[in-house]
């Protein structure tokens, strides 16, 4: 930590990220207005792209081919266009490399809404007050990709670069699949240490579930409602499937006993049904019904033996039931076969990131269980890279009014900016 005091004192940053804060805030305001949900994150990668090239980082920015990616073990299936999966990352080459190389990550797409009418003002207007910024993905996780580019700007303003190779990435597919950062890593991008600034409330994550997702397609037979006793009702089918789920979840939710980080959790594991259609007519028996589920898994578990578990219950809970005991629900993974991970103690990364939040805040840094997925599987579980997720505190992510706050966004940035000077060391731009 000396080797950068020669050039530039701590205080001296932390002024610097408070004088480009404005900035910062009306750069943050303006990604948060592109409604970036997946199939339309084109738009603001551009934005992005632009914003980097204009700083004079090199610009790679590609469409994620699934086919580079579909053998590797963290791959998860898809079943929706990649024409818009753009990735965006920008590269800071120093004059002479003195210190280690760091990736900062964020992800640009955001998920849905839900009904408009429902959040207090549209929610990709994006507004802020003295403590808050609004808006879909303002937290989830905007702020953090703003973090990232500030924390170098701020640098930037007292004339200084890192002194090792930075990468500011800026990936999609986090909210669906994990494959936006997969993808990133398969084309080459490695560093000594990564940080991911998802909003976990200025806390460090040290252990997060896994991710599954799968599609339910049930059947029925349908007639007349007149004599429906004589057909299956694809909705009422789903149901038992639904109710059998509940089942599933409890059974493994007491399998927290065997995992540490999780034991001390209510309910570790959360089985959501996301989203379910179905039948085409009031007066028809419905003749077919899908839903969508989510689950969690511990980490330590194989992706593909619980989707063979998550197969065989369908299946047997299909065996309850007239009608599909002889057709039974099919089970399409349509998303997420992501591993859970820990973030392995004692890193180097990791006490640095703890002395400068304790610098800036005040206080220890705290670690958290996320029961979230979380791109950090990605750097921690196939590239060996210690990986920090760590960024502001929000409210209502994936709800309405989503909110992340002003302070902790600033905080957030001081910290990371600290952490860049301090693991990459600093030079002069010229
Ligand atoms: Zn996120």
């Amino acid at each position: 930590m000396s080797s950068i005091k020669a050039l530039v004192s701590h205080q001296r940053i932390i002024d610097a990220v408070d004088a480009v804060f404005e900035a910062q805030l009306d750069f943050t305001t303006a990604l948060v207005q592109f409604p970036s949900v997946r199939g339309q994150e084109g738009t603001c990668q551009d934005f992005l792209h632009d914003a980097y090239r204009a700083r004079g980082y090199s610009v790679d920015r590609w469409k994620i081919d699934p086919q580079e990616i579909e053998h590797h073990a963290g791959f998860s299936p898809i079943d929706v266009s990649y024409e818009q999966a753009i990735n965006v990352v920008a590269t800071h080459r120093p004059r002479s490399q003195m210190g280690r190389s760091l990736i900062l990550n964020g992800h640009v797409d955001v998920v849905p809404t839900g009904p408009v009418s429902l959040w207090q003002r549209p929610p990709f207007e994006a507004y802020f007050d003295d403590t808050w910024l609004y808006g879909r993905g303002a937290g989830d996780m905007k702020a953090g990709l703003g973090a990232n580019l500030f924390a170098l700007d701020a640098l930037r303003s007292l004339g200084l670069q890192p002194a090792a190779p930075v990468y500011l990435q800026s990936v999609t597919e986090e909210e669906c699949t994990g494959n936006g950062a997969l993808a990133a890593l398969v084309r080459g991008y490695k560093a000594d240490a990564a940080i991911i600034t998802e909003p976990v409330d200025e806390a460090l994550v040290r252990a997060n579930v896994g991710v599954i997702w799968f599609k339910v397609h049930v059947k029925g037979h349908p007639v007349h409602v007149a004599s429906a006793e004589s057909g299956s009702n694809a909705i009422d089918a789903a149901i038992h499937l639904i109710q059998a789920l509940k089942n599933f979840e409890q059974k493994r939710n007491l399998e927290k006993v065997n995992y540490p980080r999780f034991a001390g959790i209510d309910h570790p594991i959360n089985v959501n049904v996301g989203k379910i259609e179905g039948g085409d007519w009031a007066s028809s028996v419905p003749a077919w019904c899908t839903f969508d589920v989510r689950t969690g898994l511990y980490p330590g578990e194989s992706a593909e033996d619980q989707a063979r578990e998550i197969q065989a219950f369908i299946t047997e809970a299909s065996g309850q039931h007239p009608f599909l005991s002889n057709n039974p629900a099919e089970v399409l993974f349509n998303g997420f076969m992501a591993e859970g991970y820990e973030l392995t103690e004692g890193s180097q990364a990791e006490a640095l990131l703890s002395t400068l939040h304790a610098e800036v805040v005040s206080e220890a840094l705290n670690e958290i269980t996320s029961l979230a997925y979380l791109d950090a599987r990605v750097f921690a579980l196939y590239a060996d890279t210690p990986c920090l997720v760590y960024g502001p505190y929000s409210e209502n992510i994936h709800g309405y009014d989503e909110r992340v706050s002003l302070d902790s966004i600033r905080r957030v940035t001081k910290t990371l900016a600290l952490f860049i000077a301090n693991w990459c060391g600093l030079e002069k731009i010229s």
